[in-house]
C-alpha cells in the first residue's frame, strides 16, 4: 500500500524539534504531497457531516453516474481512472452540486480527493454557453495553483467549452478586458489585481467560489487578508467552498468568516500506533560509534527498507557522506534540495532504487512508511527544551491502522540525556525499547 503521504498535519508548522533548521513551509510540503502522490489515501474513518439544515435529507452517492454530470464531464472522471467517489466524495460532491446552491466546508488529510471533488464542482457548474468568469478558485501558491489547474484540464479534457484561465504572477492581461473562461484558478494577491485594479472578472458575476488549503493559505498574513478582500467583493448568493487539511481554531475562525451557513464535512485521519512496531535501542559512545553500529545494522537495514532520521541537515551529510565511503548506496533527502528534487529522490526510492534513505526531520514527510520496515533515530527527536518529542517520534515510526504492517525502529543513545529521552519515550506510549547489541543481532530476527 504505497500512497503516499504521511505529512503529520497535526504538527505541521510545529518545527520538528529544537536543532533541526529546515523550517516547514507548509505550500511546499502541500506541494511535495502532490508531486509525489498517485492515489488515494487510505483512511477507513467515518466521515462527519453537519448539515446546516439537519432536517432536509442527506445525499451521498455510491457512484459518480448518480450525480448526472454532463457525460463529457463523467468521460473525464473515468479518464483519470476514478471508479467511484473517495470517502469525502460521497457527501461532498452531492452537496456541492446541489440546487439551490449550499455552502460547504471540508476538512480531511491531503490524498483524500478534495482537489478533485472541487475541480469536479466548478466544470460541472461553470456554464459555456456564457463567456465571463463564473467559478473563481484560490490556492496559496503559485506552483499550487498550477497543480489544481492540471486536474481541471485533464478532467475536463472532453469539455473544450470550458476554459480555464490562471490569475498567477507572470500571465500578463490587458486592462480592462473581461475575461471569456468561466473557470479562474490563482493566488490570491493575483485574483484581486485581476478583479479590482484590472478590472477582468466581475467579481459579483462569480457564482462558485473555491478557497482551497486554508490552513495554508491563513499561514501568511498577507494571503488571509487577500482572501479575505476578494471574498467581500463577491455577491451574497455566491456559493462558498472551503478546503483544509487542518483544523486548528485559527483555520475554523477563518472558515466561518469566509463561508456562511455551512454544511461541514470532516474526516479525521487514521491514528498513528506503535503495536506493531518491536523497538530497541543501541548504547554508543559517540557519532562515530553510531556509525559503527549502524553499519553493524546495514545487512538489517537493507533486507527491506530502512529510513535513518538525523538531527541536522549537517549530520545527514556527514552520514550520507561516510556511508557512501563505506560503499552502500544512500540516498539523502535535505533541506537546501528544491521541492522537485525532493520529490525525484522520493520517488526513486519507493521504487527501491535505493534501499537506505537519509533525512532530516521535516523532509521526510512525504514517505509513506507502511514500505518502510525500519527506521533508524540516528538522532532521537527532541524539542525546542531538549525533550522527548514524543509526537515526531510516532510519525516517524508508527503505522496507521491496526493491521498495519510489522516494523522495526532502533534508537542510537549516545549520552544520559538521550538515554532519559528513551526512558520519557516509554513512559508516554506505555510501550517497551529494548537494547539491543548490534553485534548479536539475534533479537532483530
Ligand atoms: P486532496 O486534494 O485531498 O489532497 P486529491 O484530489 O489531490 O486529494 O486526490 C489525491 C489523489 O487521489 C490524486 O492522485 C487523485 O488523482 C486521486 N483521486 C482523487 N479522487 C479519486 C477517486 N475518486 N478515485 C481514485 N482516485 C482519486
Amino acid at each position: 500500500d504505497i500512497n503516499g503521504n504521511i505529512i503529520p498535519e497535526k504538527s505541521r508548522g510545529g518545527g520538528g524539534g529544537g536543532g533541526d533548521e529546515d523550517k516547514i513551509d507548509l505550500a511546499e510540503q502541500s506541494l511535495l504531497n502532490k508531486l509525489i502522490r498517485r492515489s488515494l489515501v487510505r483512511n477507513r474513518n467515518q466521515v462527519e457531516v453537519l448539515q446546516r439544515d439537519p432536517t432536509s435529507p442527506l445525499y451521498s452517492v455510491k457512484t459518480f453516474e448518480e450525480l448526472r454530470l454532463k457525460p463529457e464531464l463523467l468521460k473525464g472522471v473515468y479518464n483519470m481512472g476514478f471508479n467511484r467517489p473517495s470517502r469525502i466524495q460521497e457527501n461532498a460532491l452531492p452537496m456541492m452540486l446541489a440546487q439551490p446552491p449550499q455552502n460547504l466546508i471540508a476538512q480531511s488529510q491531503s490524498g483524500t480527493g478534495k482537489t478533485a471533488a472541487f475541480s469536479l464542482a466548478m466544470l460541472s457548474h461553470a456554464n459555456p454557453a456564457n463567456k465571463w468568469a463564473q467559478c473563481l478558485c484560490i490556492s496559496p501558491t503559485y506552483e499550487l495553483a498550477l497543480q489544481i489547474g492540471q486536474v481541471i484540464e485533464q478532467m475536463g479534457k472532453f469539455c473544450p467549452d470550458v476554459k480555464l484561465a490562471y490569475a498567477i504572477r507572470g500571465n500578463r492581461m490587458e486592462r480592462g478586458i473581461k475575461l471569456q473562461e468561466q473557470i479562474v484558478i490563482g493566488t490570491p494577491g493575483t485574483v484581486l489585481d485581476w478583479c479590482t485594479k484590472y478590472k477582468l472578472i466581475d467579481p459579483k458575476k462569480i457564482t462558485m467560489f473555491v478557497l482551497d488549503e486554508a490552513d495554508v493559505m491563513i499561514a501568511t498574513q498577507g494571503h488571509r487578508d487577500q482572501s479575505i478582500r476578494i471574498h467581500r467583493q463577491l455577491s451574497k448568493d455566491c456559493q462558498m467552498l472551503l478546503f483544509s487539511a487542518t483544523f486548528e481554531d485559527s483555520v475554523w475562525r477563518f472558515a466561518e468568516q469566509v463561508v456562511p451557513d455551512p454544511n461541514i464535512i470532516r474526516l479525521k485521519r487514521e491514528e498513528e500506533t506503535l503495536d506493531t512496531i518491536k523497538q530497541f535501542y543501541v548504547l554508543c559512545k559517540e557519532k562515530e560509534d553510531k556509525f559503527t553500529a549502524l553499519c553493524n545494522l546495514y545487512g538489517s537495514l537493507t533486507i527491506a527498507q530502512a529510513v535513518i532520521f538525523c538531527h541536522t541537515r549537517k549530520m545527514a551529510a556527514w552520514l550520507t557522506a561516510h556511508l557512501t565511503k563505506e560503499g552502500h548506496q544512500v540516498a539523502l533527502l535535505s533541506g537546501e534540495m528544491t521541492v522537485e528534487q525532493r520529490a525525484a529522490v522520493i520517488e526513486r526510492f519507493r521504487n527501491g532504487k535505493e534501499k537506505v534513505l537519509v533525512t532530516t526531520n521535516v523532509c521526510s514527510r512525504g514517505i509513506d512508511v507502511e514500505q518502510v520496515s525500519l527506521v533508524v533515530n540516528f538522532d532521537l527527536p527532541v524539542d525546542m527544551d531538549g525533550n522527548a518529542d514524543n509526537e515526531t517520534y510516532l510519525h516517524r515510526i508508527g503505522r496507521t491502522g491496526r493491521f498495519g504492517r510489522r516494523g522495526f525502529a532502533v534508537n542510537m543513545v549516545d549520552n544520559k540525556h538521550s538515554m532519559d529521552i528513551i526512558n520519557q519515550i516509554e513512559m508516554h506510549f506505555n510501550r517497551r525499547i529494548t537494547k539491543l547489541d548490534t553485534s548479536n543481532l539475534e533479537e532483530m530476527e
